[in-house]
């Protein structure tokens, strides 16, 4: 009795031990779990390849791969070509995966990843990491920094103005677990109107849960119009709610999105409605996004403030409102946030 309570309690805390802060820091994971270090793209950052492919850790040693014909994302890879799952496991230091008709195996060994189809060599690609050409742009002259990777002095909860609670590491701001007296979301202290936004962000490094439920945030516009953050590599959801989306309106033209752990940037420019003096809608907002540099809105109207399973509408009369930053409960990161207001009365 005493004993099986001991082996109870020790399964625990070793359990507790293995999980903590494995969620998002890459050093921490690829420490603990190795798996993290084989989790990525792989292939060739240039156009013109023949294959690329995409590898998450599912946990436990399980993998699942995608085989991208035509290269990675972006390079060569479109939804017209092929994209064929494979599944597999870890052991003994070498990663085996297979399609489900067997067709198709791969060998993840060494920061390679070894393909066969019917048993013949078909490709060998290296492990390769794309940055975002904005990842750690600097703030314009008369730009506001609203996120230095230091502290939330510009930042307060959303329910009722008091200090932000979210977690401040090392150069980064994180969404807090679940739980009492805790959590919300955050907005800035200073309202905006017509603005530049660039926000870095990372969807935890460890993959749990799909769909809305991986790596869920957000950045709203003036305290209402959501540029969907989620975790959108190899992770199906609806299109209007997978990453860079406008939630619940728009897709975006393209899933820029690189694996979950990495950083990332929306470049965001944000033009807010505009209304007569007695709230008639003169025009409507208008957003151009770069996810990770590459354009996944153009110059985009939105239907008003967006919401879960609702369809918007301009209710709210204002053209100055709060940056938000949504706490889904999923561990999240944010840094390098800076934001410049834009005097766009010249255009008009
Ligand atoms: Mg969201």
């Amino acid at each position: 009795m005493h004993f099986t309570r001991l082996l109870f309690a020790s399964l625990f805390f070793v359990s507790a031990i293995c999980h903590a802060d494995t969620w998002t820091d890459p050093a921490v994971a690829g420490k603990e779990d190795p798996a993290f270090l084989i989790q990525g793209e792989y292939g060739v950052a240039e156009s013109g390849q023949a294959w690329g492919a995409h590898v998450i850790a599912m946990g436990e040693g399980n993998f699942d791969a995608y085989l991208l014909e035509g290269g990675l994302p972006g390079l060569g890879y479109t939804r017209e070509k092929a994209r064929t799952k494979l599944t597999g496991k870890s052991a003994e230091g070498k990663t085996s995966l297979q399609s489900e008709d067997g067709k198709l195996t791969a060998t993840i060994a060494g920061g390679k990843i070894t393909l066969q189809r019917d048993g013949k060599p078909l490709a060998e690609l290296a492990r390769v990491e794309r940055k975002s050409s904005t990842l750690g742009e600097k703030p314009p002259a008369g730009a506001i920094v609203l996120f230095d990777g230091k502290n939330l002095d510009e930042w307060v909860m959303e329910k009722d103005g008091s200090p932000a609670d979210w977690i401040v590491g090392e150069g980064y701001m994180q969404v807090p677990p679940k739980g009492e007296g805790v959590g919300g979301y955050i907005k800035t202290k200073r309202e905006f109107g017509d603005v530049q936004l660039h926000v870095e962000f990372a969807t935890p490094e460890k993959v749990e849960g799909n769909s809305q439920g991986r790596g869920n945030s957000g950045v709203f516009l003036l305290g209402g119009y959501e540029i969907q953050v989620l975790d959108s590599y190899e992770n199906e959801s609806y299109a209007d709610g997978q990453a860079s989306a406008l939630y619940g309106y728009k897709p975006p033209l393209v899933n820029a999105s690189r694996p979950p752990g990495k950083w990332q940037t929306y470049d965001i420019i944000f033009e807010s409605p505009k209304w007569d003096s007695e709230g008639n809608l003169l025009k409507r907002s208008r957003v151009t996004v770069l996810h990770n540099g590459v354009l996944t809105h153009h110059y985009q109207d939105s239907l008003g403030p967006s919401g879960h399973k609702r369809v918007a509408n301009y209710n709210q009369v204002r053209d100055k409102g709060p940056i938000k930053l949504q706490n889904h409960s999923n561990p999240t990161r944010f840094r390098n946030i800076w934001v410049r207001e834009l005097d766009l009365s010249a255009n008009e």
